[in-house]
């Protein structure tokens, strides 16, 4: 009996150290969890596609966000192609609507628009900046592991910086990339030009981007929320119904511009009824791949 209580004694010690390292080791990993490192080290898994080294991408994973393994730096060094070199296939559907926000991440309006597209079943394409990604990088690895779309949308965003020649577009650009590359471990490979490339791209603009394997992707119709004309979310909504009335060509292929950067809560309060109104009007919604068609 005695020899019974000192071995239960001995198994008590032993239960209540390994608890107790357990313990200091999950406070540990609690307190790093907050650097931007250990965001990052730890794996995500989601369903997306990958284009192949030569920048194929197979028709049956048109519809899941694409990324590309390697970074444009990693591309060079392993000797593989830097650009597409070759047309690409557009998927051509009917009453599709792409749903695009513009100048994230942040963690309000970001999560809050990630919730809803979660509760309509539905994916969206975000086109962060660099400093955003910096400041939240566990954001963008919501994104990326909720099967939303993530694409580039300068570091900056800073126009008198970025538009003052090609280069210090790409520079931007691929600064960015490597931000998002160390939180989801793999390279976007779409981009939007701030402000949009009218009056900002010339000819060499396109090519530079090009030249690093990037799709630049318009929009077709926007909510107004960052031009004053759809301040409220009735507003926002009504702007999009409006343009599809309009313009009876984006019943084929709508994108729709939108901002979730702090100071644009109106689109998320809109988002519900946009979609319920786009739902209504027959539309699928899709993530933003290679294979979008040009928006005009
Ligand atoms: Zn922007």
């Amino acid at each position: 009996m005695v020899k019974v209580k000192y071995i239960l004694g001995i198994c008590m010690i032993v239960l209540l150290t390994a608890t107790g390292w357990g313990l200091s080791v999950w406070h540990q990993d609690a307190v790093q969890a907050k650097g931007t490192d250990i965001i990052a080290s730890i794996p995500v898994k989601a369903d997306v596609a990958y284009v192949s080294d030569d920048f194929t991408l197979p028709d049956k994973d048109n519809d899941k966000p694409v990324y590309d393994k390697y970074t444009i730096a990693q591309r060079k060094e392993k000797g593989l192609p830097l650009t597409y070199g070759k047309t690409r296939d557009y998927y051509y559907g009917d009453h599709v609507a792409y749903l695009t926000f513009d100048d994230g991440p942040n963690d309000h309006n970001t999560m809050e628009i990630l919730d809803i597209l979660k509760k309509e079943n539905i994916h969206a394409t975000f086109f962060l900046t660099g400093q955003n990604v910096k400041q939240y990088p566990e954001v963008v690895k919501k994104i990326y592991a909720s099967g939303n779309a993530i694409g580039v949308h300068s570091y900056s965003h800073d126009y008198k910086k970025i538009y003052v020649s090609p280069k210090a577009y790409t520079d931007e650009l691929l600064q960015t990339e490597q931000l998002i590359y160390d939180v989801i471990h793999v390279r976007p490979i779409i981009s939007r030009a701030p402000g949009g490339t009218k009056g900002h791209f010339t000819k060499p603009f396109w090519q530079a981007i090009d030249d690093i394997g990037y799709i630049e992707v318009g929009w077709n119709a926007l909510t107004g929320d960052a031009d004053g004309t759809g301040k409220t979310p009735e507003k926002s909504v009504e702007n999009v119904r409006t343009q599809i009335a309009e313009r009876p060509y984006l019943n084929k292929h709508l994108v729709v511009l939108m901002h979730d950067a702090y100071g644009h809560h109106a689109t998320v309060e809109a988002l519900p009824n946009l979609i319920k109104m786009l739902k209504d009007q027959g539309y699928t919604f899709r993530v933003v791949t290679t294979a979008i068609p040009p928006s005009w």
